[in-house]
């Protein structure tokens, strides 16, 4: 089905023009979480450049005929330069192609999209974002926890678990999220876990805090560890958990024990009860 070709749709389709790239988020794995303009690149693009996070099956819905590049980066891989990536969507362009620059979750949380899309301010090549479901939520929803819930937490914070050099990023002032953000949503954490727990722990987060780690959300190898904040990172290699995974931290663990949606349709009881050790509070 050509979306831009059924008429109520048509309205919201821009015209995706020779010589531009659009920088367009394809969300945690799950094809059906596309966004319309996502899938409407995918039926337009002439180059489509993608990273190893992008599911297979979406690449899949590319237009025949489309040409399609790998251009990931995972840990352990050989892979291309930020710039090199950049160069090539530059030339892609000069050359008059429709170029899907298409990443995983949201381009602009922890993709490096503002690195590629200010090399094409550079160059002079026209583009438009199109924002994805970054992993950090939609991943959470797929298991049934919400970043924020009302008697819980009015704040959330989305941490990187390392930086550009593959470490622990001690820039991060780990006391002040301890203390000062009730929820934190971790990518690119499972690696270095424990030092993350020692961290947050020694600023005073409790040890027996809820922690859930969603591997692979959203799609059909989605799997979920509950565990607590001390015991993070041994449960996650015990249970040999693989990434790509989120990690959450904070007391909105405690609602997948309702919320498990996916688990309810493979049988899953749901518990409807309120949160333990939670006041329930009532708005005016
Ligand atoms: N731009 C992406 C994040 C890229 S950083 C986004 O918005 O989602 C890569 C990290 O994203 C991974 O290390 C992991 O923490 C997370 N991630 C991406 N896809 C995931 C998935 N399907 N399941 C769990 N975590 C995922």
């Amino acid at each position: 089905m050509d979306l831009a070709g059924e008429n109520a749709l048509a309205p919201y389709l821009p015209d995706f023009g020779p010589g531009s790239v659009w920088l367009v988020g394809a969300g945690p794995g799950d094809p059906g979480l596309l966004s319309l303009l996502a899938l409407h690149a995918l039926q337009r693009a002439d180059a489509i450049v993608h990273d190893a996070l992008v599911d297979p099956r979406i690449v899949g819905l590319a237009r025949p005929g489309a040409s399609v590049e790998y251009a990931g980066k995972r840990g352990g891989r050989p892979s291309p330069k930020q710039r090199d990536i950049s160069a090539r969507l530059v030339d892609l362009a000069k050359e008059g192609k429709r170029v899907l620059r298409l990443k995983g979750g949201d381009p602009f949380v922890f993709g490096r999209g503002a690195e590629e899309a200010l090399a094409l301010v550079a160059a002079g090549v026209p583009f438009r974002i199109v924002p994805g479901i970054t992993a950090g939520i939609g991943g959470l929803a797929y298991a049934g926890i919400p970043p924020t819930s009302r008697d819980i937490n009015t704040a959330v914070t989305f941490v990187t678990g390392h930086n550009s050099e593959g470490v622990v990023p001690d820039g991060l002032d780990w006391e002040s999220l301890a203390k000062g953000s009730p929820v934190l949503i971790l990518y690119m954490a499972v690696k270095h876990l424990g030092g993350i727990a020692k961290r947050l722990i020694a600023a005073g987060r409790p040890p027996g805090q809820p922690v859930a780690i969603v591997s692979k959300a959203t799609t059909a190898e989605q799997r979920v560890l509950e565990t607590v904040l001390g015991e993070a990172a041994a449960a996650a290699e015990a249970n040999a958990i693989e990434t790509p995974a989120i990690v959450v931290i904070g007391d909105v663990v405690r609602l997948r024990a309702g919320l498990d949606w996916l688990g309810a349709l493979a049988g899953r009881v749901l518990v409807a009860e309120p949160i333990p050790g939670k006041q329930r509070q009532h708005a005016s």
